[in-house]
C-alpha cells in the first residue's frame, strides 16, 4: 500500500516503506491458515461466561482490576496442573494475546540501542515487535533443510551478538518442532546478561516427553516463558496471552503497560475458561491426531512434512508454493504461505477439514511437486 506523502514523510524513518503484518482473513469454507482451533467454545463455558458477564457488565462504569489478581492466581493454578510447576501469582503476567506480553517484554528490555536475536524461521512477529520498538534485530539461523536449531550453533550465534534479549520459540512456529531442553540452558549461559524468552504458544500440543521451560524458572531469573489461550484453549477471539517469570521481572513490566490494559470482560472470560480448562482442552488430543495424520499422509504423497509438536504442519517439496496456495484456495481450503520456498503451513483442524485439505492436496500432486 502506498501512503500519501504527508503521512509517509511524518512517519518514523525506520517505519517508512514497511507493510503491516497479517495473514489474509478470507471467507473460505476450510480455514487452516492461522493455527486457531476449529472447535467452537463448549456451551457450558458460554453459559458460565454469560452468568459472570451479567454481573461484571453492571460494573463497567469502573476500571478493571489493574493488577488482574484473580486471573493471575487462576493462571498459576492452571500451569501447576498442566506442567507440574507451581508458581506464585506474582510470577504471572497477562496481556491482550501473547503478542502484547511479548511487546511488554521488548518495551521493558529492548528498545533503541539494544539488540534482540531469534532463529529464523520462527514466529514472524518476534522481529516485527522488536524492530517497531527500535530494537536491533539479529536474524539468527536454523539448519537450512531440517530447520533444527543446533545447540552449539545457537550458543555461538548468541555469543557473537551479545544480545539484550533472546527470543526462542518452542514448539517453533512455523516449523512445528520443540527445542531440545538443553538448548535453553545453553543459550542462557551464552547470553549472560540477556532476558531469554521461550515462546510456548503451542505447549499443550507437544509430543510426550517434551519438557516446558517453566521447569527452569526456579534456577534462572532472566528466563521468561510466554503462553496463550488462543490455541489449545480455543479462545483466539478472547485475546488472552500470559507469561511466567521471576516476580521482579514481572514487576518491571508494570513500568511499560498501559493502565487497565486488560478489560473487565477479558478478565472474566479468561477466568471462566480457566475454571473449565479440562472441557476446553478436551479437543487437544483430537487435534494432535489430525496433525499426525497430516504428517503421515503428506509424506505418503511424496511431500516433505516436518514432524510437529504443535497444531500445524509445515511441509516442503512443492515446485511453487504460491501456486499451490492459490490452487488450494480455489478448492476452498485456506492455508499459509509463510515465504519459505517450496513450503506451506497447514493447521490441523477437525477430521472433516483435514480430509478436505488432504483431498485437495491429493488432487494437486504430482503436478505441484
Ligand atoms: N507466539 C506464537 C509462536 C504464535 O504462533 C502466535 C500466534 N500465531 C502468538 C505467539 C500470538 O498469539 P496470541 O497473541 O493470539 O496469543
Amino acid at each position: 500500500m502506498s501512503r500519501i506523502p504527508e503521512v509517509e514523510a511524518a512517519l518514523r524513518p525506520d517505519l517508512r516503506g514497511r507493510t503491516a503484518y497479517g495473514a489474509p482473513q478470507l471467507d473460505v469454507a476450510v480455514q487452516l491458515n492461522t493455527n486457531e482451533s476449529s472447535y467452537p467454545v463448549p456451551g457450558e463455558v458460554i453459559a458460565d461466561a454469560l452468568d459472570r458477564l451479567r454481573t461484571d457488565l453492571e460494573g463497567l462504569n469502573r476500571y478493571p482490576d489493574r493488577e488482574f489478581s484473580s486471573l493471575r492466581a487462576a493462571l498459576a493454578d492452571y500451569l501447576a496442573m498442566q506442567s507440574g510447576v507451581r508458581l506464585s501469582p506474582a510470577q504471572l503476567w497477562a496481556g491482550n494475546g501473547s503478542n502484547e506480553v511479548l511487546q511488554h517484554l521488548v518495551q521493558a528490555f529492548g528498545g533503541p540501542g539494544r539488540t534482540a536475536i531469534g532463529f529464523t524461521p520462527a514466529y514472524s512477529m518476534h522481529p516485527i515487535i522488536a524492530e517497531t520498538l527500535g530494537t536491533r534485530w539479529v536474524d539468527g539461523q536454523r539448519h537450512a533443510e531440517s530447520f533444527d536449531l543446533d545447540v552449539d550453533s545457537a550458543a555461538e550465534q548468541v555469543r557473537a551478538c551479545d544480545p539484550d534479549l533472546v527470543l526462542l520459540c518452542s514448539p517453533n512456529n512455523p516449523t512445528g518442532t520443540a527445542l531440545p531442553f538443553a538448548a535453553i540452558e545453553t543459550v542462557l549461559a551464552a547470553a549472560p546478561r540477556a532476558i531469554v524468552v521461550v515462546d510456548e504458544a503451542y505447549a499443550e500440543f507437544a509430543r510426550p516427553g517434551t519438557r516446558s521451560a517453566l521447569e527452569l524458572l526456579g534456577d534462572h531469573h532472566r528466563l521468561v516463558v510466554t503462553r496463550t489461550m488462543s490455541k489449545a484453549f480455543t479462545l483466539a477471539g478472547a485475546r488472552l496471552g500470559y507469561l511466567a517469570a521471576h516476580p521482579d521481572l514481572v514487576d518491571a513490566l508494570r513500568l511499560v503497560r498501559l493502565p487497565y490494559h486488560l478489560s473487565t470482560p477479558t478478565q472474566a472470560v479468561a477466568e471462566v475458561a480457566l475454571r473449565h480448562a479440562p472441557a476446553l482442552l478436551a479437543t487437544v488430543d483430537a487435534i494432535k491426531a489430525e496433525r499426525d495424520r497430516l504428517v503421515e499422509e503428506l509424506a505418503a504423497m511424496g511431500l516433505r512434512p516436518v514432524p510437529s509438536d504443535a497444531n500445524f504442519v509445515l511441509f516442503g517439496g512443492l515446485a511453487d508454493a504460491a501456486e499451490t496456495w492459490e490452487a488450494l484456495l480455489a478448492a476452498g481450503v485456506l492455508v499459509r504461505d509463510i515465504g519459505i520456498p517450496g513450503h506451506l503451513r497447514v493447521t490441523a483442524g477437525t477430521p472433516e477439514e483435514t480430509s478436505r485439505f488432504l483431498e485437495a492436496m491429493g488432487d494437486l500432486v504430482p503436478e505441484h511437486l
